[in-house]
């Protein structure tokens, strides 16, 4: 209640400044205005900071100004004051304040979340270069692609320009600091007159958006202060930091699927920022990223120097000021593209970051460190001390310390980091001819066109240009590369002949050889049809291109990572992408595709009877099977073929459908339907449009998030609901008919405690005390205690007993292993493996499944090691399992071991069985013992989907300890009742990158009356 009165006290303040000053003030000269010290808030600044080396002589004051009202004036409280965190709303409001206070001062809208608040962008300078902002944006925007710029005029630009420095506050909504330090930062940028401060507004121009993720912000804002104003009651958790996921949101780089990421990449093609420093709360006191390595190794070598010269610059510095605790290197490792700030480091700018220590709000307490974090280290030679008192103040003290010098740093150096800029940019585009490869394709003959112009749209929102070829042409390709890039499937053996990555071989354009040219060893000819899509590595964002779409080996000599470690596109959306070395495709008769690319669909031939739609996997088919959701569909059994054209087991079958209909769905989508009134003889069942449930917790979502992403995006129908819902409905079966499990849990106990069920009821709700809990696509209830507990457990086995399917992702599949209701199944953890997100191949076992309809035999899917799945009893050793050797005894281990004082019996070979054979025996003499706890045959497990042998798993990424995941189930398939439980070792949904494993899942819904449907007869 205090908080609103000073709201409503200081927007009175607020509206009485602006009155006082008339309509005048943004236009006013800052020189006209008196500045002096603000005696009260500097006070109040060095009460609340709890040592002197949390400060420096940067920020332990503020001045007071008689034009531009001070942080206090509005919000009712200094900034970094305890106890009081501010909403999106207020914090807006006062840099739209400043605005209109200052003519240093402008405040541009971003755009908005997916609940609809404002992010924004306040740019700071002296009153000159805010007067022709547009003029320095132009500036970096050539420099950004320096195609036809002349070295002499990129020269006279970077004296001209400025670099642009872009502070952003608070992506992780627990990390609470930023928002509120960045309103000093912006107010004392703005006012303050130092020689330092004078640098900056001139030199450069400042960038500062002051909250990422608005929704999670404010909702961690209503959280916080409810436990202030009751610190009697339960605590409650931030179930959803953000609209979709929680720490994630710092994950999108690649996808762009969160408004947020969207509105700061866009932002970014509007400014072409020199630098993008993200700001974190977590670890003590001033972590200033550079990593450990592996860095990225698609980027420009400049950019690891840069990282290196900014972070220890500011080390330095604030080190010479007398602050502890500085340090860099350790930490992160600079690897994965995947981090907002990758809108900048992707786009050859700068992305950096700081942690700061946190109290996770506004709160002043003692620490105590483990000595992991106070050890003396040669990249911590000052390290943090053993026990503290840390405030909020210290941690604002700390970032804005640490971001001015940064700026300075850069202010100082302008014409450098605009040099660094333009050559990073220009060796981009002269990529193609230099280190290669000269193009990406994508064939015009996918056979999952819609997946295809998925991916393509998402490298042209992250600004990559996509040409489209006129004609059909050759390209030279390193037989060398994997096959998911375009090599051979099997590698060149010996006479492979190194150093002819580059052949001089001409491109055979338009589909005919000019001359017979020699093919080298290395290199195999491809022949590409005409509307091959051709990415162009002569271009500013070439390297961005080439990350995304590489192959990753890292490895596990380097330090430990600390995010995934492969994410290769093309392998992951199941779509054919070729990495071209041969310069001579840039010579291709080629079209600019402007805007998003699409894929024509539509109704073809004049049947009237039967509407065919091919089963390719492409995602859009599940979105045609919703939009149509009333229309009666069937599915294929077999593949068959009508007219000379094959249709692939699973293909849709519509009889006597609405041609109008689905011929609107269809070129809405994309999708080629077949209409034919030829009499279909294939096996079929019903293809449904099932009523799906996806289950979250209370205590946290953080993955259930890109499930829900992928399924909005998709426009697929479901329940959002939550475990204490399932606990207390016991006929599921009436409301569902699948539910999904998504890799929120892998523990047993915590699933079935939740939100232990002590003190008192915990509404989710919104009330005037939490505004921010609830939002349309989110989850409200009256109390969010007590977990899932048995009778969720109970209930959800019921459902499937009933019929309904229960699909289980990663860790959640310990509710029905280890909750007992499937048999001949195991959940271990990994004892060797390190497989810390990577990209694995796996192949289809069980074609003649549902779930497998429309794949090939390979399948590369995304995998992070939590539990390994294991079918069977565990009987039969497979053959020199584990490189185990013989017993001890005579000769060598491969020698007889001969037993004296009779005649030599060799040992019984050990049977070779494939891996389901050892998974599925039982011995004959064993089995009479396991009596009744064999389930009858047609009740046995059925893996859907294998990892391949331990030297063809890996695609991308670290992977050490192999064998111990090699061949084992990653998608398995068992009947319970008069339903199904579908468990994925893998993650069919993950981080919307993937879309090619989408359709395992939504074949197991849309067939999930059906799943029995090609079981083999044991
Ligand atoms: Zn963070």
């Amino acid at each position: 209640m205090q908080k609103c009165i000073g709201c409503l006290l200081s927007a009175l303040v607020g509206l009485f400044l602006l009155l006082a000053a008339g309509p005048v003030a943004a236009g006013q000269s800052a020189g006209a205005c008196e500045v002096k010290d603000d005696a009260a808030y500097t006070a109040a600044i060095r009460k609340n900071t709890t040592e002197p080396f949390f400060s420096t002589e940067l920020v332990d004051h503020l001045p007071w100004s008689s034009c531009v009202p001070a942080p206090d004036t509005y919000l009712g409280h200094i900034v970094g004051a305890p106890d009081v965190l501010d909403h999106v709303a207020e914090i807006n409001a006062y840099m739209r304040l400043l605005a209109s206070r200052s003519p240093r001062v402008r405040v541009f809208s971003m755009g908005h979340s997916e609940e609809g608040r404002e992010m924004i962008l306040v740019a700071i300078a002296d009153e000159a270069t805010i007067q022709n902002l547009d003029r320095y944006r132009g500036i970096t925007a050539r420099l950004a692609d320096p195609r036809g710029l002349s070295d002499a005029d990129a020269k006279a630009l970077i004296q001209d320009g400025k670099p642009i420095y872009w502070a952003s506050g608070s992506i992780h909504s627990p990390e609470t600091g930023s928002p509120e330090m960045l309103m000093e930062l912006a107010y004392r940028l703005a006012v303050e007159g130092t020689p330092l401060l004078e640098t900056i507004r001139k030199n450069s121009i400042v960038l500062l958006t002051p909250v990422s993720e608005t929704d999670g912000h404010d909702r961690y804002v209503d959280v916080y202060m409810y436990r202030k104003h009751h610190p009697q009651a339960n605590t409650y958790p931030l179930t959803w930091w953000g609209h979709y996921v929680s720490h994630d949101n710092n994950r999108d780089g690649i996808t762009l699927s969160l408004d947020l990421s969207k509105n700061i990449t866009k932002t970014f093609f509007e400014w072409h920022a020199t630098v993008l420093h993200d700001l974190h709360e977590s670890i003590p006191y001033l972590y200033i990223s550079t990593g450990t390595g592996p860095y990225n190794a698609w980027l420009d070598p400049i950019v690891t120097s840069e990282w290196q010269q900014m972070a220890f610059y500011e080390v330095e510095e604030l080190t010479q000021r007398g602050v502890i605790g500085v340090w860099t290197h350790g930490f992160y490792d600079g690897w994965a593209p995947n981090y907002m700030f990758w809108a900048a480091v992707g786009h050859n700018a700068i992305g950096r970051f700081y942690e700061t220590f946190s109290n996770v709000g506004a709160d002043t307490s003692e620490h105590s460190l483990e000595p992991s974090a106070t050890s003396r280290e040669w990249y911590r030679p000052n390290p943090p001390l053993p026990k503290v008192k840390w405030s909020a103040r210290d941690n604002i003290n700390l970032q804005q310390s640490g971001l001015l010098l940064g700026m300075y740093n850069v202010a100082s150096h302008a014409q450098e980091y605009l040099q660094n800029f333009y050559i990073k940019s220009k060796r981009a585009v002269a990529k193609a001819r230099t280190e290669g490869p000269a193009a990406w394709v994508f064939p015009a003959d996918d056979p999952r066109p819609c997946d295809q112009a998925r991916l393509l749209n998402i490298l042209e929102s992250q600004g990559i240009e996509i040409s489209r070829a006129q004609q059909a042409f050759s390209a030279l390709v390193p037989r060398t590369e994997s096959p998911a890039i375009g090599g051979e499937s099997k590698p060149v053996e010996a006479k492979e002949e190194r150093g002819e990555a580059k052949p001089a071989v001409a491109t055979l354009a338009g589909g005919e050889q000019k001359t017979k040219a020699k093919e080298p060893a290395t290199a195999a000819t491809q022949h590409f049809p005409a509307g091959s899509y051709i990415i162009r590595m002569d271009q500013p964002y070439s390297r961005f291109a080439d990350t995304l779409l590489d192959t990753q080996y890292y490895s596990p000599r380097d330090p430990r990572p600390y995010d995934d470690t492969g994410w290769t596109l093309g392998a992951l959306a199941n779509v054919k992408t070729v990495r071209v070395m041969d310069t001579g495709i840039l010579d291709v008769p080629m079209t600019r595709v402007e805007g998003k690319v699409t894929v024509s669909g539509g109704v073809k031939w004049s049947g009237h009877a039967t509407y065919l739609v091919n089963h390719n996997t492409d995602s859009a088919l599940a979105t045609f099977r919703y939009r149509l959701a009333s229309v009666p569909m069937e599915a294929a059994e077999e593949p068959f073929e009508v007219s000379g054209q094959k249709f692939a087991r699973g293909t849709f079958i519509i009889a006597n459908g609405d041609r109008g209909q689905i011929e609107a769905a269809a070129s809405d989508l994309g999708i080629s339907v077949s209409a034919t009134d030829e009499k279909l003889s294939v096996a079929r069942h019903g293809l449904e449009a099932p009523r799906i449930a996806l289950m979250h917790d209370w205590r946290e979502t953080q993955d259930d998030g890109w499930f829900r992403i992928s399924l909005d995006q998709l426009k697929i129908p479901y329940t959002y609901i939550a475990d204490t819902r399932v606990r207390e409905t016991p006929n599921l079966r009436e409301q569902f008919d699948a539910i999904i499990l998504p890799p929120d849990w892998d523990d047993l106990s915590g699933m079935l405690q939740g939100i232990p069920l002590r003190g008192n009821p915990m509404p989710w709700k919104n009330t005037p005390e939490t505004p921010n809990f609830f939002a349309p696509g989110l989850d409200s209830s009256d109390d969010i205690r007590g977990g899932l507990s048995y009778s969720g457990l109970a209930n959800l086995g019921e459902f499937v007993r009933q019929g309904g399917l229960l699909v289980t992702v990663e860790g959640a599949s310990v509710l029905p292993v280890d909750g007992g209701i499937t048999e001949m199944l195991s959940l271990r953890r990994p004892q060797r493996l390190v497989c810390p997100g990577d990209i694995l191949q796996a192949s289809v076992e069980d074609a003649k499944s549902p779930i497998a309809y429309g794949y090939g035999e390979k399948l590369y899917v995304y995998y992070r090691a939590g539990s390994i799945l294991n079918v069977g009893f565990g009987f039969g050793r497979r053959h020199a399992e584990d490189g185990e050797a013989r017993s001890s005894g005579r000769g060598s281990s491969t020698d007889p071991d001969v037993i004296q004082g009779r005649n030599y019996m060799p040992p019984e070979e050990e049977p070779k069985r494939t891996p389901r054979e050892q998974e599925l025996y039982i011995p004959d003499e064993i089995r009479m013992y396991l009596g009744s706890r064999i389930p009858p045959a047609d009740q046995f497990p059925r893996v859907i989907l294998r990892f391949a042998e331990a030297k063809n798993l890996l695609l991308s990424g670290l992977l050490d300890g192999a064998p111990e995941l090699a061949e084992k189930p990653a998608v398995v398939d068992v009947p319970h009742g008069q339903g199904h439980i579908l468990l994925f070792a893998t993650n069919p949904m993950w981080r919307n990158e993937n879309s090619g494993s989408f359709f395992l899942l939504f074949n197991a819904l849309m067939n999930y009356r059906h799943l029995d449907v090609g079981r083999a007869a044991k």
